[in-house]
């Protein structure tokens, strides 16, 4: 098998495989395949339940805040957020810190005015921005940002905006790889793809006074308030994504023992991967501002581009997978989600440095 270091769908555990490789061929309590089980089962409301109270305990989230199941990606909501938020005029303010906040901006311009809170384009997306460098309004319907770049490899190591304005992020590529202070957000939304589940599902938390803020008559698909009410079945939900989610939270919980547990984990396995980078930054040359590196997807260029490709094609024989950089930028990206164990980190490391010392003996 190889090792999974893509940066998404990621590497899911092991013994989450285990146990949804039995669940496709029969989960016990229903004598049915998890691919044949109805949505409207009690069985599958309990699912659900379940995976919302695992999040909520995971996160340290009150009772009151909704935790929604929904499809269409982090594109669906990076699009639909506009359409439910900007309709009466208000403008938004927006970070654009990469690729993803540049993709969920142009949605957004589609649906109303948005003010930049701040650019990287400057720097190729090399960094992040200070707290002074900010320009927040105080009148914006909300604030918009993406906590982790997937493609540049950045990462907010704090939460930036207003508190007196909605706090909206995209954790799509961190949640639940570390805990956080998720309660000053109004609303937090995260695929399942890197950390939490296979692809078709998407969490979206939502804080209960800014769910009332949000209108009521948009059609069904697109309006919050509706899938709340049908507790994410609002037509048919994707079960087996669903169910593997389940099955990453109680993962988490019972045998990582929680989010402060998964991020020592998850640091130690940055560690490995940008000590060699620190210690051969002349051959491996980070890609982010030290101060901005992501935890969760290790970005670097080798000297030329036909070394990047030897490179990949080595790293792929020897058993790395998934290793090649974002279509959009090219280079190398090791992500390192919640599913990957730290040995893979190990092993990675000792390639990069005999590869090293190929072309410096
Ligand atoms: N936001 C972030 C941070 C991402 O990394 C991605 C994709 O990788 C997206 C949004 C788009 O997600 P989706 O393909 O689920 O629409």
């Amino acid at each position: 098998n190889q090792l999974n270091f893509s940066g998404g769908p990621g590497a899911l555990p092991e013994t989450v495989l285990q146990q949804l490789h039995t669940a496709m061929l029969c989960v016990p309590e229903v004598g049915l395949s998890i691919l044949g089980i109805s949505h409207r089962s009690e069985w599958f409301a309990q699912v659900v339940h379940e995976l919302e109270d695992n999040i909520r305990q995971l996160m340290g989230l009150p009772a009151t805040t909704r935790v929604l199941m929904m499809q269409g990606g982090a594109t669906q909501q990076f699009s639909m957020l506009p359409m439910n938020l900007l309709r009466n005029g208000q403008s938004a303010d927006y970070i654009h810190s990469g690729y993803w906040s540049g993709k969920a901006i142009h949605e957004a311009e589609k649906s109303g005015k948005l003010q930049l809170a701040w650019s990287g384009k400057a720097d190729q997306f090399g960094r992040l921005p200070t707290d002074a460098e900010l320009q927040l309004s105080t009148d914006a319907a909300y604030f918009h940002y993406i906590s982790n770049e997937t493609v540049e490899g950045l990462q907010f190591h704090r939460v930036p905006g207003r508190e007196d304005v909605p706090r909206i992020c995209d954790m799509s590529s961190d949640l639940l790889s570390a805990p956080g202070e998720f309660n000053r957000y109004a609303m937090i939304y995260a695929h399942a793809q890197k950390n939490i589940g296979p692809a078709g599902v998407t969490l979206v938390i939502l804080r209960d006074d800014f769910m009332h803020s949000l209108p009521s008559d948009l059609p069904g698909f697109i309006n919050y308030h509706a899938q709340a009410d049908a507790h994410s079945i609002y037509n048919t939900p994707p079960v087996f994504a669903i169910y593997s989610v389940l099955l990453v939270t109680r993962w988490l919980r019972d045998e990582i023992g929680g989010l402060h547990t998964i991020a020592v984990r998850n640091q130690a396995k940055a560690d490995c991967l940008y000590q060699v980078l620190d210690d051969h930054a002349d051959f491996y040359r980070g890609r982010a501002a030290v101060a901005d590196r992501s935890k969760m997807n290790v970005v670097f260029n080798l000297p030329s581009t036909e070394i990047e490709q030897a490179f990949l094609q080595q790293a792929r024989e020897a058993g790395f997978s998934g290793l090649n950089g974002h279509r959009s930028i090219g280079g190398i990206r090791a992500s390192i989600y919640n599913g990957l164990e730290f040995a893979a980190t190990e092993q990675l490391a000792a390639f990069m440095q005999v590869f090293r010392k190929s072309y410096q003996p």
